[in-house]
């Protein structure tokens, strides 16, 4: 493990992201001294217990006293909250991100309240399981895999730089861009297709009265595989949705033009069009990994 890049990092809310961070940036011997609150006490007496932070505060403001890194990673319906009330205690200097999952809306809700002096530069992991709370979290989570960085046209570039070497140094790959388009890009490779997998069990469910057991027991066949990310956090994925409204409005509104074509094919017996739809999506799919 090498210097430190931050002498004091807080961690705001000790669920699976924050938890590998920590566990990361531990690892790498990335943060002096890493120091984590969540609002609810049984988080807070599960991360003491498991030794999840060096230390673990009782206040958001007493965390991020003295911090030079300080991480929001509260769903995004939260962020706003969480501003306001550690805003006043932020050091002059200080870095503050967030890990949230929507962009602007955190921008919107956060960027008031941060203190001439704080750089603020909001960023997304794009890393993540169906895992949630603070036991959830992994030390390499984030290898390999991006993390978005969407500064604000203000935003400290020597600020940017010291986040982008921490988040390289926990093994991701950064990327900026601005939030609008971040928005919409997430809307497209995550958020509806997590509505999708929830609207498929929800499917499963109403049909189970009549097959009983067997969506679960022979789940096997793409309902397991295509519905794990129907198994993640309520919370977090509902304040997706309301923050990124008219993004994932508009993506599974061109999804269900794509799905009646698809109905009307089956119906009509196409099998060429079906065949080489499915040929298209073939060869795009077997290019991302
Ligand atoms: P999580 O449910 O595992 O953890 C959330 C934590 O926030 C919990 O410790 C909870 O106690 C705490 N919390 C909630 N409200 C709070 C408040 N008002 N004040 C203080 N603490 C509060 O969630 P997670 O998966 O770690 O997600 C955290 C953030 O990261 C979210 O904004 C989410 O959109 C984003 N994110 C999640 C994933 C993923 O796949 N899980 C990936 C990338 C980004």
């Amino acid at each position: 493990s090498g210097e430190p890049i931050f002498q004091r990092v807080a961690l705001i809310g000790l669920g699976l992201i924050a938890g590998s961070m920590s566990l990361a940036m531990r690892e790498g011997g990335l943060a002096a001294h890493l120091v984590g609150y969540a609002r609810s006490p049984e988080t807070r007496q599960t991360a003491r217990e498991i030794g999840l932070v060096d230390e673990v505060a009782d206040t958001a403001a007493e965390a991020v006293t003295g911090a030079d890194l300080v991480v929001l990673a509260v769903p995004v319906g939260a962020m706003g909250d969480v501003a306001v009330e550690i805003a006043p205690h932020l050091a002059p200097g200080a870095i503050l991100t967030d890990v949230g999952s929507v962009k602007q809306s955190v921008i919107d809700v956060v960027a008031p309240h941060v203190p001439e002096g704080v750089h603020f530069v909001p960023g997304h992991p794009l890393a993540g399981t169906e895992h949630s709370g603070p036991r959830s979290g992994f030390a390499t989570l984030f290898r390999n895999r991006w993390w978005l960085l969407t500064p604000l046209p203000d935003s400290d570039p020597a600020a940017v730089e010291r986040l982008s070497a921490l988040v390289r140094a926990m093994g991701a790959n950064v990327d900026t861009m601005e939030a609008p388009h971040h928005d919409r890009v997430l809307a497209v490779t995550s958020h509806v297709p997590h509505l999708i997998a929830y609207t498929m069990v929800g499917v499963a469910d109403h049909l189970s009265r009549v097959t009983e057991s067997e969506v679960i027991r022979y789940s096997a066949a793409g309902f397991r595989d295509f519905t794990r990310i129907a198994a993640s956090d309520p919370t977090m994925w509902r304040d997706v949705f309301l923050h990124n409204k008219e993004a994932t409005l508009d993506i599974l509104g061109r999804f269900a033009e794509e799905l009646f074509v698809l109905q009307r094919a089956i119906r009509m017996g196409d099998g060429e069009h079906l065949h080489r739809y499915f040929t298209g999506t073939r060869a795009i799919r077997r290019g991302i990994i």
